[in-house]
């Protein structure tokens, strides 16, 4: 399942977060996918995380709002043995978090309350902009190593 946390307008707090292109909606749409209006709610995004993880039936795809993935980012995260991925923005790879995440069902069987231990963090952890980075941290607590990294999005 992909999960899109996006605002429709850019917060003036983090404008180089940006706001959801219609490119990125509808990619996330012909996806099956969810895009999570997090404008009015920072924290949207996180209590739909916490829902999905509870249900573990799916791998979870956290795509970042200005990312723009194709299949074969897609396809390469999906069939990846590596629980925990990501096709970074760039070639840089230091802000995997704002590309393409996924995490597997054997990950979220695992640590089966991480994403309760993310909104014991705080605010901050909680809130959309940061919740893929929120996720490394609380796995690097537990000595998860990564993510894997995929080839850098187009
Ligand atoms: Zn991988």
């Amino acid at each position: 399942m992909i999960l899109c946390p996006s605002v429709s307008e850019s917060d003036p707090h983090w404008p180089e977060r940006g706001r959801l292109e219609w490119e990125v909606r509808a990619f996330v749409d012909r996806s099956d996918g969810r895009v999570i209006d997090c404008s009015r709610d920072p924290e949207a995004a996180w209590r739909e995380l916490l829902e999905v993880w509870e249900r573990r039936g799916d791998l979870i795809l956290f795509l970042d709002q200005l990312a723009l993935p194709n299949e074969r980012h897609l396809g390469e995260l999906e069939g990846c043995p590596h629980d925990w991925c990501a096709c970074p923005p760039s070639p840089s790879s230091l802000d995997w978090f704002r590309g393409v995440v996924k995490v597997s069902w054997r990950l979220q069987h695992r640590h089966a309350d991480l994403v309760q231990r993310i909104g014991e963090l705080g605010p901050f952890a909680r809130h959309w902009a940061w919740l893929p980075a929120a996720l490394g941290h609380a796995l690097r607590e537990r000595h998860v190593s990564g993510p894997h990294l995929h080839h850098p999005l187009p």
